[in-house]
C-alpha cells in the first residue's frame, strides 16, 4: 500500500476509535432498557462482527501464503553452521520474549475492572491440552484438513517444512527440477502479493468494523474503557523495553558486543520498523546497518536478517501473552499455569507465523486467543479483541522495532561466534 494511503487509513482507523468511544459514551447515559440504545446496539453488533469474520477470513491464507514464499527464499546452501546457530538464537529469544510477556502481564493484569455485556452468559475458558499433546497436535495428520478446519499450528508447521522443501528443488542442479520449483516459488510469490491486497481491502473496512465494536464497549462501560487500554498499553511498553534494555543487552555482554554501542548502531533500523510497522519494510536498513556500522559479512547478515523478518519477532510474542492476559482479564477469566504454559508455545508459534507486515500480529492474536478457548464467535471477546485493535497502531510501532532489534542481535551474536565480526566497526569512535 503506498505510504500515503497507509498513513490516511491508520488516521481512519484512529477516528473510527474516537467517534466509536465518543457516541458509545454518549450512548452510555441512555437507561440500558431504552428502546434506542437497545436497536443502537443489536446494529452495531453485526456490523462489528463483519470486520472480525473478514479477519478471520485471511488468517489462514496469510500464514500459507507468505511462510511458504518467505523460507523458500532462503538459499539452503546458506543452512549451515550459521543457520543452525541463529534459528536457535531466534527460538531462544522468542522464549524469552513470552515469558516476559506472561511476567509482565501477571503482575500488571491488564484488561482488569472492564465489565462487558451485561447480559452476555459466563465464558469458561477451556481446559488446555498437555504439552505433549499441543506438541503432537501441530504435526499435521492431514495438512488440508487443517486448512479446513483454520488449525492454525498445524498449517504454520507444515508451510514451514512445504517451503524449505521448496527452497531445496530451486536450488536443483536438475534444469527441470529447478524451473519446476522456480515455477510453483513464483506461484505462492504471487499468492502472498494477492493475499496482502485483499488484507488491504478488508482493512478498508477497519475504521467502520472498529468504530462499531468499540461503540458497543463504550455503551456498555462509560469513558471508564479508556483507564484499561492505556494500562495494556503501558504493560506491552514495559514488556518490550525489558527485552531490549534486559534481554538483548545481557546477550551481548555475554558475547562481548558492547551493548551501549549496539543500542546506538540499530537507532536508524530501530526507527524505520517504529515508523513503518513493517519488518519486511525495514530489512534493507537493518541490512545497511549490518554492513557499514557492525562490520557484519554479507555472508551472513543476508541470511540471517531476511530469514528474522519472517520468523523472529519478539516484539509481537510480548504483545501476543500481554493482550491475551487483556482479553482474559476483560472477560472475567484468569488464565491458570496451565493455559498460560499453552500461550507460551501458540505466541512462540504465531510470531514465526506473523508476516512482517503492518498488522500482522493482532490477526494472529486470534489463534492465541483460540487455543484457550477465547473464541470470537462469543460477543464479550469480540468487544475485548475490539478495544486492542484500536489501539493496534500504537502497539504494532512498538513490537516491530522490538522485532528488529531482536534479528540485529541474533545477527551479531552469530557473527561473533563465527568470528565473521570486524570488531574495528566496534572501536568507540567508529
Ligand atoms: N508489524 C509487525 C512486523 O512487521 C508484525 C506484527 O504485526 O506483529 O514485524
Amino acid at each position: 500500500m503506498a505510504e500515503n494511503k497507509h498513513n490516511k487509513l491508520l488516521m481512519a482507523i484512529l477516528i473510527g476509535l474516537i467517534l466509536g468511544s465518543i457516541f458509545g459514551i454518549i450512548f452510555a447515559f441512555i437507561e440500558p432498557d431504552n428502546v434506542i440504545r437497545q436497536y443502537a446496539l443489536a446494529a452495531a453488533a453485526p456490523l462489528g462482527t463483519l470486520f472480525i469474520n473478514l479477519l478471520k477470513m485471511i488468517v489462514t491464507p496469510v500464514i500459507i501464503f507468505t511462510l511458504i514464499s518467505g523460507t523458500a527464499s532462503i538459499a539452503p546452501s546458506k543452512l549451515g553452521k550459521v543457520g543452525v546457530k541463529i534459528i536457535v538464537f531466534y527460538l531462544l529469544t522468542s522464549l524469552m520474549a513470552i515469558i516476559v510477556g506472561l511476567i509482565i502481564g501477571n503482575i500488571m493484569q491488564p484488561g482488569t475492572g472492564i465489565v462487558l455485556a451485561e447480559s452476555s452468559k459466563e465464558i469458561a475458558v477451556k481446559t488446555p491440552p498437555s504439552i505433549i499433546e499441543i506438541f503432537l497436535a501441530i504435526v499435521p495428520t492431514n495438512p488440508f484438513d487443517s486448512i479446513a478446519k483454520g488449525d492454525v499450528l498445524p498449517i504454520i508447521f507444515f508451510s514451514i517444512f512445504f517451503g524449505i522443501a521448496l527452497a531445496f528443488v530451486r536450488d536443483s542442479k536438475d534444469a527441470q527440477i529447478k524451473e519446476a520449483g522456480d515455477v510453483v516459488f513464483k506461484f505462492f510469490d504471487g499468492c502472498s502479493q494477492v493475499i496482502f491486497k485483499v488484507v488491504g481491502w478488508v482493512m478498508m473496512y477497519a475504521p467502520i468494523g472498529v468504530f462499531f465494536l468499540i461503540f458497543q464497549v463504550f455503551t456498555q462501560q462509560g469513558a471508564e474503557a479508556f483507564g484499561p487500554l492505556l494500562h495494556v498499553t503501558i504493560a506491552v511498553y514495559i514488556g518490550l523495553a525489558l527485552q531490549m534494555f534486559v534481554v538483548y543487552m545481557l546477550i551481548c555482554a555475554a558475547f562481548k558486543i558492547p551493548p551501549v554501542l549496539f543500542l546506538k548502531k540499530i537507532y536508524e533500523p530501530w526507527l524505520t520498523a517504529f515508523v513503518t510497522r513493517s519488518s519486511g519494510g525495514t530489512l534493507p536498513v537493518s541490512m545497511n546497518t549490518a554492513e557499514t556500522k557492525m562490520g557484519i559479512p554479507k555472508g551472513v547478515y543476508s541470511f540471517t536478517l531476511p530469514l528474522g523478518a519472517t520468523v523472529n519477532m519478539d516484539g509481537t510474542t510480548i504483545y501476543l501473552g500481554v493482550c491475551a492476559m487483556f482479553v482474559a482479564n476483560a472477560i472475567g477469566a484468569s488464565l491458570d499455569m496451565g493455559q498460560q504454559m499453552t500461550i507460551i508455545i501458540t505466541a512462540v508459534l504465531a510470531s514465526i507465523g506473523t508476516a512482517g507486515v503492518p498488522g500482522a500480529g493482532a490477526i494472529m492474536l486470534i489463534m492465541v486467543l483460540n487455543s484457550v478457548g477465547l473464541d470470537l464467535s462469543e460477543p464479550n471477546v469480540q468487544m475485548a479483541y475490539a478495544m486492542i485493535l484500536g489501539i493496534d497502531a500504537l502497539l504494532d510501532m512498538g513490537r516491530t522495532s522490538m522485532n528488529i532489534v531482536g534479528d540485529l542481535c541474533g545477527t551479531c551474536v552469530v557473527a561473533k561466534m563465527e568470528n565473521e565480526m570486524d570488531m574495528s566497526y566496534w572501536d568507540k569512535n567508529a
